[in-house]
Formats: C-alpha cells, sequence, structure tokens
C-alpha cells in the first residue's frame, strides 16, 4: 500500500484478470484510477464463441497481457483479483491459474470475484450512481439486480440465453458476422414496419431463446431490417418492463446499465424513457467500462480487499455458475 497525500488512509493497487467468454483483460487500479489496461480478444473464425478455443487464445495470450499490464503501471501491487466465475469453464480455469501463479510470484493475496458484481461496481465507480437498480446485458447474462441487506439481489433474470447471445445467434442464422449485435442495431434503422415477435415475461423473469428462434422464422417472409428492428423493441421491452417493476418493488432512484449489450443506443433510449417518466436518475458508464473489462475485475477486487476478502488457494476453483446473490457484501 502507499499512503495518498490528500488522505490519511492507506491507497490500495489491485491487479485484476478477466477472462470469462471471449475478452481477456488484465489491469490495474487505485482508488481514484486505472492505471493500466491491456486487452487480447478472441474472435471465432466462425460461428459463435467457442469455450475451448476460447481458453486456448487466453492461454497463449495471458503471459503478454501479464507481462505488458505490469510495465505499464506494476508498482506496489496489493493483490491478485481475478474473475471467479459465472463464465465459460475453461477459459475461467485459464485465468484462474494465471492469478494464483501471479500472486504467488508476487506474494500477495489472492481475491476471485464475482463477475456480474464487478460490473455494478464499476458502474457506481465510473458514474454518479449509489444505489441503483442494474440492468446487466452481455452475451451469456442478462439480469436486474439491486442491493439490499448485505447481498445484490438478482430481482429477474432470463430462464434461457443471454440477450446477447440471442442477437448474435439471430445474426448467425441470417449470415451476419459475429457479434451480430451492433450490425442488427444498424438495420434495425432502416426498417419501414414493426412484425409481432413473442413477448415473454415469466414473474419477474424473461426468456429470448424462443424470440431468437421465431425472429429466424419472420426472416422467412419479411425483410431483414424489419425482423432486426423487431427483435429489439420486443426484447428491449421485456428488459425495461422487469427493469422498471424492479425499480417500482425496491422504491430505488437509480437505474444503472451494465454489459455490452448496453452499447445499444435504442435499449438506452428506452430504458432512459421509463427512468424520465418516474423521475429518476439514469446511468450508463463509459464504453469500455461496459463490456467485459480487466478494470472492472481489479476494481471489485480493489473494494473486497479493503474490506479484509482474502482467497486462498483452495477455495480458488472457479465456478461457471456463480451466482452475484451468494455473496456477502461487507464493503457497502
Ligand atoms: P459482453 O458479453 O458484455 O462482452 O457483450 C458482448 C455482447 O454484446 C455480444 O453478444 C454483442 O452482440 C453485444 N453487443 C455489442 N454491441 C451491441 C449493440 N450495439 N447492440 C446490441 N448488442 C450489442
Ligand atoms: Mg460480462
Amino acid at each position: 500500500m502507499r499512503s495518498n497525500p490528500f488522505c490519511v488512509l492507506p491507497m490500495s493497487i489491485i491487479f485484476g484478470i478477466e477472462g470469462t467468454a471471449w475478452n481477456l483483460s488484465a489491469a490495474i487500479v487505485d482508488e481514484n484510477d486505472v492505471l493500466a489496461e491491456t486487452t487480447a480478444t478472441y474472435r471465432p473464425a466462425s460461428g459463435g464463441i467457442h469455450p475451448r478455443e476460447a481458453a486456448q487464445h487466453h492461454a497463449s495470450h495471458i503471459g503478454k497481457v501479464v507481462r505488458e499490464t505490469i510495465k505499464k503501471g506494476g508498482r506496489n501491487i496489493d493483490a491478485v483479483a481475478f474473475s471467479q466465475g459465472p463464465g465459460l469453464g475453461p477459459c475461467l480455469r485459464t485465468v484462474a491459474t494465471a492469478a494464483r501463479a501471479l500472486s504467488l510470484s508476487l506474494n500477495v493475496p489472492l481475491v476471485g470475484v464475482n463477475h456480474c458484481i464487478a460490473h455494478i461496481e464499476v458502474g457506481r465507480w465510473k458514474t454518479q450512481a449509489s444505489d441503483p437498480v442494474t440492468l446487466y446485458v452481455s452475451g451469456a447474462n442478462s439480469q436486474v439486480l439491486a442491493y439490499r441487506a448485505g447481498h445484490y439481489r438478482v430481482f429477474g433474470e432470463t430462464l434461457d440465453i443471454g440477450i446477447g447471445n440471442a442477437l448474435d445467434k439471430f445474426a448467425r442464422s441470417v449470415g451476419l458476422p459475429h457479434p451480430g449485435g451492433p450490425r442488427i442495431e444498424e438495420l434495425a434503422k432502416e426498417a419501414l414496419q414493426y412484425i409481432h415477435l413473442p413477448y415473454t415475461v415469466k414473474g419477474m423473469d424473461f426468456s429470448f431463446s424462443g424470440l431468437s428462434t421465431a425472429a429466424q422464422e419472420a426472416h422467412k417472409k419479411h425483410a431483414l431490417p424489419d425482423v432486426c428492428h423487431s427483435f429489439q423493441e420486443t426484447a428491449f421491452a421485456m428488459l425495461v418492463e422487469v427493469t422498471e417493476r424492479a425499480v417500482a418493488h425496491t422504491g430505488k432512484k437509480e437505474v444503472l446499465l451494465a454489459g455490452g449489450v448496453g452499447a445499444n443506443m435504442r435499449l438506452r433510449q428506452m430504458l432512459g424513457m421509463m427512468c424520465e417518466d418516474r423521475g429518476i436518475e439514469f446511468y450508463v458508464p463509459e464504453k469500455r467500462f461496459m463490456g467485459d473489462n480487466g478494470a472492472m475485475i481489479a476494481y471489485l477486487g480493489l473494494l473486497m480487499f479493503k474490506a479484509g476478502y482474502r482467497t486462498q488457494v483452495p477455495d480458488s476453483r472457479v465456478d461457471p455458475d456463480f451466482r452475484p446473490d451468494e455473496v456477502v457484501v461487507k464493503w457497502r
């Protein structure tokens, strides 16, 4: 730890590694800023993410990614944080192995963190959001979360695939390259009409698999821009509905958007309108902090390290199904 001239408390410096899916990213942060970050992205030659290929990509790049990050900002590191889950098993194991090795060689503690909570905490760090309902929408995950009584509770989530994977799956089926989300957003702007697609909200949960298949079917009869537009309108309305109900239930005054699908301007517009109607604040972090990034893992590692969390090597095995509500939150 080093001392901060403006503060009596010592500053911590944490090294973090993310690699739950296609982005391998390492970063060093302190309380104020991201001191260094290096990312290597796996891009499948064709089709979607292949877990073993992605893990091989991470294994072959991790040495360079870690070395470069240390070279850019690696002084006085207090702990090594890594994403322990949820994510693709082979990818998680590669990152955890590197994190254990680094923590042993630097002789500093290891802190295993939950990837979903890292998205929320980096959002709170990088925006003015203090106690938001978070809509976390990525390739594999889609969840509505909010803090209550020592846990980040999951108020609603997908019953099958994440919204990003649903968009990517549909995109692939109509011949668009991976990742399909950004291309669908572009095509949707050329739409002339809305086509009815299945809207599935069950209780507080949603489902996207049927929507993706129905969109593939619809494309046999309708123009691609119309189907892209209708897919977005239907899926995003489901996400906004559940987010709004979580806001109404919790009485929270803020909404935070997180995850790679949060780059979508139509989704932002729809959530923004809901927040405006309810007179609450809507926060969207800078794009680099929305998709998977090393800084978010390092930053949650920092919060947890300062609150006394340490992960012993026998407890550092990864958990592909690690739920955010399992974590006892002692840093808030
Ligand atoms: P993540 O898993 O958080 O890294 O996010 C990756 C997912 O975000 C992929 O499924 C992409 O298709 C999706 N995505 C990225 N940009 C956009 C966009 N503009 N609109 C919709 N989805 C997007
Ligand atoms: Mg993510």
